[in-house]
């Protein structure tokens, strides 16, 4: 038997949907995009919900309405998929990184207070927290926080922190679709956020993202962005902003609605996936298990990232895994040591050392809301055996 890394859940009422589409003649901007964005918008509350073809499309815009530009700094995780700083560089704005908090992985609050006091004083005080090779000057524009592995980021003090400085406040929650703090719903915990449907999130659309936002002026703009920059009133060929083609497609709206659709289910299989593993990893020696915080009232399980314990090679039990044909992967590679990072700011080993610690022992096994018990038992006995 081979488990696959991930896998969507897609049944009969998803190839109904799609195949509907495809008797039509509308494939992009209809009814299935608006039924799409209106399930979204009723699930997480928001006044407006407004769909891209993928979660970075759909952070870039964020961006964009911030309205973070050249040289604008922006307070950030090294720790998360590459896209959430990539969104800062595309305007030619400075991802500033901050540490994690070593349990989550995500933001840590102090740190970013800490951070924001320094950059608004400015001078040297500033310094020690910009790249080593960054223009000078910068104003602090924005927080882009990340809910890593579908835990909500500690959201009240970074709220406190963003509020004393004025800045907008980005929620990237492209892996916390469902996932609460506090009781309030991730994605909604900034003043705009972000949903992911590749095919190995909770939900999936083949390629997508949704924005959510109570900001009308925001929404308006990220609409038009979103479509060649094409203003309420602007004919087809009339284009008041500089704007981009993030359409998502007819296609990927209908399956992106029956999943809508689907998500409280999806979401408990996870959970029960994620269970299976809890029961049989808590006692294995050399592995880790994922922390889950007392203000998350709700984890949206994204993946199951073991961490080796310190003194597990973990290239090591890579390989022999694939072995007995289980794939695994490293989770995460820390953003800041990327080549074009690297290259364009400088940073070097030991810049984040609990993101690079996390980044070193961090291990994603099978997992998906399709997997068997029995699935998840050959697993745990490949990574027992691997390990022993
Ligand atoms: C998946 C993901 C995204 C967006 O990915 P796309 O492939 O562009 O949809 C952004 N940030 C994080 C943290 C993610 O995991």
């Amino acid at each position: 038997m081979r488990v696959p890394m991930s896998s969507p859940s897609i049944g009969p009422a998803e190839q109904q949907a799609v195949a509907e589409v495809l008797a039509t003649p509308v494939l992009s901007m209809g009814e299935q995009t608006t039924a799409f964005e209106e399930a979204v918008r009723h699930f997480s509350g928001a006044k407006h919900a407004i769909s891209v073809n993928s979660g970075t499309a759909g952070l870039h815009l964020c961006v964009r309405a911030a309205g973070i530009g050249p040289g604008d700094l922006v307070l950030t995780t090294p720790f998360s998929f590459v896209s959430s700083s990539n969104v800062m560089l595309f305007e030619q704005a400075v991802p500033v990184f901050v540490d994690v908090d070593p349990r989550t992985g995500n933001l840590d609050p102090q740190v970013v207070a800490q951070a924001a006091a320094d950059l608004s004083a400015g001078g040297a005080a500033a310094q020690r927290w910009l790249p080593r090779r960054s223009v000078q000057g910068g104003q602090l524009k924005a927080i882009l926080a990340v809910d890593i592995f579908g835990q909500p980021a500690d959201f009240t003090s970074i709220r406190q922190t963003a509020d004393q400085y004025g800045l907008p406040l980005i929620e990237d929650s492209c892996e916390a679709l469902g996932a609460e703090y506090r009781g309030q719903l991730a994605g909604r915990l900034g003043d705009m956020g972000v949903y992911a449907f590749y095919p190995n999130k909770q939900i999936t659309t083949g390629e997508g993202g949704v924005i959510i936002t109570d900001d009308d002026q925001a929404a308006d703009f990220m609409r038009a962005l979103r479509n060649q920059g094409r203003a309420p009133g602007d004919t087809w060929l009339q284009h008041t902003h500089l704007g981009y083609n993030y359409r998502i497609t007819e296609l990927s709206a209908a399956l992106g609605r029956v999943q809508m659709g689907r998500l409280e289910e999806l979401l408990r299989r996870r959970e029960q996936v994620a269970a299976w593993y809890q029961a049989r990893l808590q006692h294995q020696p050399g592995v880790e298990l994922q922390y889950v915080a007392p203000d998350t009232t709700r984890m949206s399980w994204f993946v199951y990232a073991v961490r080796v314990a310190p003194g597990v090679d973990r290239d090591q039990l890579v390989q022999r895994l694939l072995e007995a044909r289980i794939p695994s992967r490293p989770y995460f590679a820390p953003i800041h040591l990327q080549p074009f990072m690297i290259e364009r700011f400088g940073y070097q080993a030991g810049d984040f050392p609990i993101t690079e610690d996390l980044g070193n022992r961090g291990l994603a096994i099978p997992f998906s809301g399709v997997m068997t018990e029995e699935e998840v038992d050959i697993v745990c006995q490949e990574l027992a055996r691997a390990l022993a």
